[in-house]
């Protein structure tokens, strides 16, 4: 689809302080693109597995409510690989590397990742996980990191420039071909003092499939709050351009109306049942 600038949808907010040297970052997520008629494409798909139709007809007459009975069908019959058809591409900023490294464990997805091998954390931005932030004490302690983590960087990157250039130039590599390459060289290793809070960007394609998958891991009370709340904020962009095929979407307790935790449970189904009831 056919996403343009004017009618994509965001969700969340933008930075929110970058004042004096904090430049704390919050989360900020677009939906990008997806597939053109994305609930009339799975009901297409349904009726070629359930009726004689062929492809020449398959798409014939379909509109947004026969699309809706035949979602429901799929739902109810549990006949999931229909909603494989369909993907959405997620513009996400202002998450952590360590939301990072949980998202890119789901393997079924496309990531593309801003790359602090090519591109120098001139100021780094971060996230501040809430409960540090409430405490003044604890926040003094979070923010004091960051400022030696950037000035550790900063001297790393510094110092490995000189060096890789010094050398570069012996080897008689061209100025300005030296230069470039012991800039990527220096700021590939002085990255490994960045901190796991520190802020990244990445564009996120899943196919309707895969992100009920991931609604239904990350939307749930056990899963971090950062990811939780990429999650919700997903759900309610995708709510708005397919409501059909989201609408049973979240966490598992709201798929199944029972939570599958035992012991791990939050104990608080009901209210989260609620909760993605109503989320817009
Ligand atoms: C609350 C929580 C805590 C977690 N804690 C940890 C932790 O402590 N340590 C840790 O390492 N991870 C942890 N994880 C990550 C978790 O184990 C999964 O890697 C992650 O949630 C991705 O889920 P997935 O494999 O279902 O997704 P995807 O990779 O998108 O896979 C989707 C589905 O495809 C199928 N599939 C994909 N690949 C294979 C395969 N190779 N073989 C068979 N079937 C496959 C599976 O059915 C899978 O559910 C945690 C996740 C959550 C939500």
């Amino acid at each position: 689809m056919w996403c343009n600038p004017g009618t994509c949808h965001n969700s969340s907010n933008t930075i929110v302080d970058r004042g004096a040297g904090r430049l704390r970052t919050a989360l900020r997520v677009r939906l990008l693109q997806h597939t053109y008629r994305p609930e009339e494409l799975v009901a297409a798909a349904a009726r070629l597995c359930y009726s004689s139709s062929g492809i020449d007809e398959i798409m014939e007459g379909l509109g947004a409510e026969n699309a809706a009975g035949f979602i429901t069908m799929l739902t109810e019959v549990g006949h999931e690989s229909p909603v494989e058809h369909v993907s959405f591409t997620f513009g996400i900023e202002g998450v952590s590397r360590s939301l990072l490294a949980q998202i890119t464990r789901h393997r079924i997805a496309s990531y593309s990742v801003k790359s602090q091998r090519w591109v120098r954390e001139g100021q780094f931005e971060y996230i501040i996980p809430p409960e540090i932030d409430a405490i003044p004490e604890a926040r003094e302690i979070f923010l004091e990191a960051m400022r030696e983590d950037q000035k550790r960087y900063d001297a790393l990157a510094d110092l490995l420039y000189t060096r890789h250039l010094e050398v570069l130039k012996e080897k008689g590599k061209p100025e300005s071909e030296a230069r470039r390459e012991a800039r990527t060289r220096a700021i590939e290793d002085a990255r490994y003092v960045l901190p796991n809070a520190c802020e990244t960007k990445m564009v996120v394609t899943m196919n309707a499939r895969s992100l009920y998958n991931f609604f239904r891991l990350r939307c749930c009370n056990r899963a971090q709050w950062e990811i939780r709340q990429l999650a919700d904020e997903m759900l309610k962009l995708v709510r708005q351009v397919a409501p059909n095929l989201f609408k049973k979407a979240g966490p598992s307790c709201y798929v199944l109306g029972k939570c599958p935790e035992g012991k791990m449970t939050c104990g608080k189904s009901k209210e989260v049942q609620e909760k993605y009831r109503e989320l817009q």
